[in-house]
């Protein structure tokens, strides 16, 4: 982070110091919450939880090099006090991105908030240097966290940004203005939490009314929840996606033998053709809201489509393609599963599985509400007419419809197969598979399928 003195610190948090013995000693970073990441020149941020308090934890930091603990207490090494420590964290960020030269970029959406993200860093860095959220830490103290690891070189500091209800996002742009604001789309992800796709909508169109108007909203075409913020916000508007009224789209999307989405990417600024090395083609999206913000961002076509081209997977379980010693490849793709995401990996499958014996393993799209028995009939149906060898439906009822809908699609019988577990997959698997063969591991979330995944990787 920006170096700056304890005493700075505790002026703009509103603390007490204590067992300061020289305030003008300086916090050069990082800003830690894990004590097992405080080293020397750190700040350790101690947030008191259910199970663990931080502030046990404040002599150890200090032996590790930390500079000095900020908390709730005085813990008898230097510390700043305050009552709030989440909102001490927000404050300093907000005073540290205000002294940053860089460009703030923050993106939310139901879907691909991730992907999309380590898409834009890929493609940033090549530019400038950028700094980014590591994984998915999306909220009130991942984000002031990610924000105040930024330095003086940071040019693009690159902020995923979650929202479990109205306020929220409001709250985080408040900590960490944006100038550049993406909106993926509008899905059905935390909808009970929500109460429907309206109230959706109006929490993520947060983040285009906090734009100002020399900003720019980057929004989805292609979702008409996301078009209609167009009229939220002060700032200029472009559009990506498939639609021929986006600024930035793509054309002639297609998979490529290997499974990888290939696209002739439009940009106002020319075109240029991308093979992506990531799999699944919902990643065509993801790759054209990168696209739009790096163009916005003053990168040509050519630039875009070239790191596009070459960017992977920064963060796990998402479509991981891996060959077993033995032949077999395991595709995990168990971080999570809507149904646009299934159909897409079912098609990476039957790409990537073409002319082999291939398995399906998939578990519940979770959060369907009335569309739940329809979407799981309607992937089990997609699997038949993919030409997948065998589907594997884990767990309750949704599996069930799953299998209904490769009955229903192509009388399957012996080609599908319920299991109630993931042990139980991992068993039918370990017997049955052979040398070639290509196995897709999908759920949702709260599945937990990446157990079976690793558990093939290990066996192999
Ligand atoms: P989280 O809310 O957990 O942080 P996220 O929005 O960051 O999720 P990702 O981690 O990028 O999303 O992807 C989660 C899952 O959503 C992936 O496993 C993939 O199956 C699916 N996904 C990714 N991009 C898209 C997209 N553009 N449309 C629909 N589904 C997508
Ligand atoms: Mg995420």
């Amino acid at each position: 982070m920006i170096a700056l003195s304890l005493a700075e610190i505790a002026e703009v948090v509103g603390g007490q110091t204590h067992d300061i013995p020289d305030p003008t000693v300086q916090v050069t970073g990082p800003v830690v919450r894990d004590s097992r990441e405080a080293g020397p020149g750190s700040l350790f941020v101690a947030f008191a939880g259910e199970r663990v308090d931080g502030h046990d934890f404040a002599a150890a930091v200090v032996e590790a090099g930390a500079v000095a603990v900020l908390g709730t207490r005085p813990v008898g090494v230097p510390a700043i006090v305050v009552d709030d420590v989440q909102a001490a964290l927000g404050a300093l960020a907000r005073h540290v991105v205000r002294r940053l030269g860089a460009t703030l970029v923050a993106l939310t959406g139901s879907a691909g908030k991730t992907s999309t993200k380590d898409l834009i860093a890929q493609v940033l860095q090549r530019k400038a240097p950028t700094v980014f959220t590591p994984g998915s830490l999306n909220n009130e103290i991942g984000l002031p966290l990610t924000a105040l690891s930024a330095t003086e070189e940071t040019r693009f500091l690159v902020l995923e940004m979650g929202a479990r209800g109205i306020g929220h996002i409001s709250y985080l742009t408040g900590l960490t203005p944006p100038k550049i604001g993406l909106v993926l789309n509008v899905g059905s992800a935390h909808i009970g939490e929500f109460g429907g796709r309206e109230q959706i909508a109006q929490a993520k169109g947060e983040l285009v009314e906090s734009l100002p108007e020399d900003g720019t909203a980057v929004l989805n075409a292609d979702d008409p929840y996301v078009r209609a913020m167009a009229s939220r916000t002060k700032a200029k508007v472009i559009f990506f996606g498939e639609s021929d009224e986006a600024d930035v789209r793509a054309e002639n999307v297609r998979l490529t033998d290997t499974g990888q989405p290939a696209f002739r990417l439009h940009t106002p600024s020319g075109a240029s053709d991308v093979t992506m090395r990531l799999y699944g083609e919902h990643h065509v999206s993801n790759a054209l809201a990168a696209a739009a913000v790096a163009h916005e961002l003053g990168m040509s076509a050519d630039e875009i489509a070239v790191a596009l081209s070459d960017a992977g997977s920064l963060s796990r379980w998402r479509m991981e393609v891996t060959e077993r010693p033995d032949g077999v490849t395991v595709v995990n793709d168990a971080y999570n599963a809507n149904p646009e995401s299934m159909r897409a990996a079912l098609r990476a499958l039957a790409a990537i599985g073409k002319g082999r014996r291939t398995w399906a393993v998939l578990g519940k799209m979770a959060e369907l509400g009335d569309e739940a028995l329809a979407e799981h009939d309607a992937v089990g149906r997609l699997a038949v007419r993919l030409n997948v060898s065998k589907l594997v439906a884990v767990g309750g009822r949704e599996a069930a419809w799953l299998q209904l809908g490769a009955y229903n699609e192509g009388s399957w019988g012996e080609e599908s197969v319920h299991v109630s577990d993931a042990q139980a997959a991992v068993d039918l698997l370990r017997s049955e598979l052979r040398p070639g063969d290509v196995v897709l591991v999908k759920a949702s979330r709260s599945v937990g399928l990446e157990s079976v995944a690793q558990a093939l990787l290990e066996s192999g």
